[in-house]
């Protein structure tokens, strides 16, 4: 019997896509019988190709981004910020596969060459989270493909449609089917893709439970390339600053963008007890008059609905439990519409909440404490076991050259949003947010290795010490005339 999987747009609890679940042993095996040829190509011709792809999702922006909409729930003009990030992509890692996976070639002496050059891995899973569809498996397959790889990309079972779509973009401007594989699932299938024993290595994007048991799984292959970009628990520390205003939109832009669904979504405010009150009431104006609508809705919204409403019943359940244990509802998160996934943004007061969980709630949800001292700030913003990314609102330059010195995160900020990452720079966490492979500007490093090479045209050689005479150096004694 075939097996489906079937999308449902979360704005409407519509029908978006089906397809049949994959056979992975078949894809990964037609993905690995392709990876050699393509690896042969000229990085010219991989990189062209590249282009070429980039150049479809131009011609494709529109019907891309309204894909992205249906099926995240996200407003459209964020998914056309995405789909332009796709476009940039490109052009970032072609610079990255040139600035950190060079080839090299130092002259020595007597025509003696060190030489450095860097090879693919082979055949790469990539396994993909549902928040930014086009964008995160975008990340790791033009790499992987660059570097010569092979890929077989399982997205979410949440976004799908994008995927596929995805796929369809490459293989429109001539890249072989057999080179990139659409693996079509859910968990289970991702496991099965995990552990196949004919893949070279996984580039995985997801929550830090997942990524955890991909750890687990990849201890016994410490030869297979692993990269974990995980989850967040991300603080905002606000400090000496009068321009509150700033402040508050600075805070509702890490916290809320994207429905709060996004690895580096600020989900704790860490204030100055003095300004607490004070910034509070700012966020919060500004947190009220947050358009919460379909994603094609005009005004356009700031946040359409989260992915699902397993998601939602998750989210209203953490912040009743926040409330339960004794936190101070500064704006309550609720749902106008119980049979659809929309949530207004929920903002909470946790100061005297002692048992808080070290949880990252992937929405809407912004726990908020005070705190009286610097020092104590720093210490609530680091008691966390994730270090994805860290933002300090105010201060002087001293202490952002303290909280940038003492902060545990891959991306520390300093009066931008947690969530302002560029492409030309690495992204990646600490804890349980990766395990150092960062990702964006630094994909290159992992999806290909280096080699080092000592070669010389011509072979010379000798050993000056340690040895007895050779014999057959030794003079011989030739007596002539004698005989
Ligand atoms: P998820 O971990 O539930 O799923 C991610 C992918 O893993 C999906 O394709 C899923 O099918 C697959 N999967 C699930 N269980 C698996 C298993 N046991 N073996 C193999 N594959 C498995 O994550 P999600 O809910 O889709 O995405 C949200 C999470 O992603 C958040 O935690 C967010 O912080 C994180 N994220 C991280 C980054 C980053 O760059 N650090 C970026 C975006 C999202």
């Amino acid at each position: 019997m075939t097996d489906f999987l079937n999308i449902v747009e979360p704005a409407t609890g519509q029908h978006l896509w089906s397809g049949v679940i994959s056979d992975v042993d078949s894809d990964v095996e037609i993905a690995r019988q392709a990876w050699s040829e393509w690896a042969s190509k000229p990085l010219t011709y991989r990189t062209e190709m590249m282009r070429r792809f980039a150049n479809q999702v131009k011609a494709e922006r529109d019907v891309l981004a309204d894909l992205i909409s249906r099926e995240t729930g996200k407003p459209l003009w964020e998914s056309r910020t995405e789909v332009e990030a796709v476009i940039e992509r490109v052009e970032a890692s072609i610079k990255s596969s040139g600035e950190r996976t060079p080839n090299r070639r130092i002259e020595g002496a007597l025509g003696l060459r060190q030489a450095l050059r860097h090879k693919p891995h082979g055949t790469l899973a990539v396994i993909s989270p549902y928040n930014m569809p086009a964008l995160i498996p975008a990340g790791h397959i033009i790499p992987a493909l660059i570097a010569g790889n092979s890929v077989v990309f399982k997205p979410s079972e949440m976004a799908t449609a994008v995927g596929s779509k995805l796929t369809e973009l490459f293989r429109a401007v001539g890249l072989p089917k057999s080179v990139l594989r659409l693996v079509v699932g859910g968990p289970e299938i991702g496991k099965k893709l995990a552990a196949h024993p004919m893949i070279d290595g996984l580039l995985f994007t997801g929550s830090a439970r997942t990524g955890l048991a991909l750890n687990i799984m990849y201890a016994a292959n410490p030869g297979k390339i692993l990269a974990l970009e995980m989850g967040g628990n991300n603080p905002i520390v606000a400090w000496d600053t009068v321009d509150l205003r700033t402040a508050a939109t600075l805070v509702v832009q890490s916290a809320f963008l994207s429905a709060g669904q996004r690895c580096s979504s600020a989900r704790r405010l860490i204030v100055k007890s003095s300004m607490a009150d004070a910034l509070i009431d700012e966020v919060k104006i500004l947190a009220n008059r947050i358009i919460v609508d379909h994603p094609h809705a005009d005004p356009a919204p700031y946040m359409g609905p989260v992915i699902s409403n397993a998601a939602a019943d998750e989210l209203t359940g953490a912040f009743l439990d926040l409330m339960a244990k004794g936190g101070q509802v500064i704006r309550p998160m609720t749902r106008p519409d119980p049979d659809l996934p929309f949530l207004t943004p929920g903002i909470i007061d946790v100061t005297s909440v002692t048992d808080r969980s070290d949880t990252e709630y992937f929405g809407p949800l912004l726990q908020v404490s005070r705190a009286d001292s610097f020092e104590d700030a720093m210490a609530q913003a680091n008691d966390s076991r994730f270090g994805l990314s860290a933002t300090l609102l105010g201060g002087s330059p001293s202490h952002y050259d303290q909280f940038w010195a003492n902060i545990r995160a891959g991306v520390i900020n300093w009066n931008r949003p947690t969530n302002d990452a560029a492409p030309t720079s690495p992204f990646g966490g600490l804890g349980l947010s990766g395990n150092h492979r960062p990702t964006s500007f630094y994909a290159a490093d992992y999806c290909a290795y280096p080699v080092a090479s000592a070669e010389i045209d011509t072979m010379r050689a000798s050993i000056g010490i340690g040895l007895r005479a050779d014999e057959r150096d030794a003079p011989k004694l030739v007596l002539k005339g004698y005989f």
